[in-house]
């Protein structure tokens, strides 16, 4: 193991301490997606925190305190973004009462008082101004409501805030959930004792957001397979005229470099041979079929073409391991998803460990209902893409330690 995977595997987890008569504080990630009526279109963020808080239950937790935050709030009250909405959904998943905390500040005493399997769900904690700024004081006040501290919230770990990162200073006993060593279990397996040999498959709407990525599992994977708006600017690399096409010109060069790069070190790249084009993404009346190489003018590339998705599927079908960051299209309307469905169903259907990191690749997986197909699918979008780039999250860095780590 490479010493940043092998330094998170070493925090200590929920099960080396003892919860008993305990106030514990669990930071979850409840940042779940709703739909314009505040329905909670999928709740497998709160799905994947149960393990933990049913734990604490299971084992006479006094008091279990379960804080995150939900939306974009600007530091203040904002109804849109109370957790009010969420209580009831875990509640019923726990399928225990949770009582609701509008300021924990003036229920302190009421979290301090034992009695057996008491849950609540503090208001978003986003709605204080010092959560992002990880402020000392917001993060304190977090710390004297509780004896045990956990961080289960995989999705914010890549984010130091009170909540995730300062209340660590501040607490005697801090440990990891089990989502958060899942997680570490899963992209430790796909990166560290992998079996070969290893594909990433990598799409999305930017190269800028994963060039790093892209420079750091260079050395360790046998073939990068490439789709999405990433792609084009790979394609404008080659010289391919990619007309209206999302790409990014000052990354042109930085796209050549890591095409020889590959070359160097024996990765077979594959790229779309053919590419679904459009002239309109809003109103896609004119959706055509094309080489890559020929883009009409006035197109744009929203999706790889059918042979490509064969090409790609081939590709993944010789590989045991196999990681997945981007969408291979604009999966979210139905037109331009066939590339990204298709080929998410060849590569579960693979004989091989198939993992998912980002928060779209993770939505658009489960859109075409192949998420439990999957090895393991990340509950983070940018914490799962730090991750894979090599580097120690901050959610991690404060935790108690194994004495053999
Ligand atoms: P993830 O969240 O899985 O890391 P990204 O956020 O990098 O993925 O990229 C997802 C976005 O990329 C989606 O909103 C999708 O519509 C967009 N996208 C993919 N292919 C294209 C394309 N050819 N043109 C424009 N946008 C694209
Ligand atoms: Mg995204």
């Amino acid at each position: 193991m490479t010493s940043n995977i092998r330094f998170m595997d070493g925090v200590k987890s929920l099960k080396d301490v003892d919860v008993d008569g305990k106030r514990v504080l669990i930071r979850v990630d409840f940042n779940v997606p709703v739909d314009s009526h505040n329905n909670i279109s999928d709740d497998r963020r709160i799905k994947a925190a149960l393990p933990t808080i049913n734990y604490c239950i299971d084992h006479n937790a006094c008091s279990i305190t379960l804080v995150t935050h939900f939306g974009r709030p600007k530091g203040a009250y904002d109804e849109k973004y109370s957790l009010k909405h969420i209580r009831k959904r875990v509640e019923r998943l726990l399928g225990k009462k949770v009582v609701f905390v509008d300021d924990f500040e003036e229920s302190k005493d009421e979290i301090a008082t034992c009695s057996l399997e008491r849950i609540f769900l503090l208001e978003n904690i986003r709605f204080y101004e010092g959560e992002k700024k990880n402020d000392e004081t917001l993060s304190k006040k977090l710390a004297s409501i509780c004896d045990i501290y956990v961080n289960d919230a995989f999705g914010t770990s890549h984010r130091e805030h009170a909540s995730t990162f300062g209340i660590t200073n501040f607490v005697d006993t801090k440990v990891a959930g089990f989502l958060m060593m899942r997680e570490i279990e899963a992209f430790s397996k796909a990166l560290e004792e992998p079996v070969r040999p290893i594909a990433l498959v990598i799409g999305g709407a930017k190269i800028s957001t994963k060039i790093t990525l892209l420079e750091a599992v260079l050395k360790k994977i046998d073939k990068l397979i490439i789709g999405g708006a990433m792609s084009n600017t790979f394609l404008k690399a080659l010289g391919y005229d990619m007309k209206k096409s999302l790409y990014e010109d000052e990354y042109v060069q930085t796209a050549s470099k890591v095409l020889k790069e590959a070359r160097l070190n024996g990765v077979n790249v594959y790229l779309p041979v053919d590419i679904v084009i459009t002239d309109n993404v809003e109103n896609p009346v004119d959706v055509k079929v094309v080489p890559s190489q020929d883009v009409l003018d006035g197109f744009m590339a929203v999706d790889i073409g059918p042979a490509t998705v064969k090409l790609f599927s081939e590709a993944v079908a010789l590989s045991n391991t196999i990681i997945w960051n981007g969408p291979m299209g604009i999966y979210e309307q139905d037109k331009f998803s066939k590339g990204t469905f298709k080929l998410a169903s060849a590569i579960a259907d693979c004989y091989a460990y198939t993992i998912v990191g980002g928060g779209d690749t993770a939505d658009a997986v489960d859109r075409c209902g192949e998420s439990s197909n999957f090895s393991f699918i990340s509950t983070g979008g940018g914490a799962s893409l730090e991750l894979l780039e090599g580097k120690i999250l901050p959610g991690f860095k404060n935790l108690d330690r194994k004495e053999e780590y």
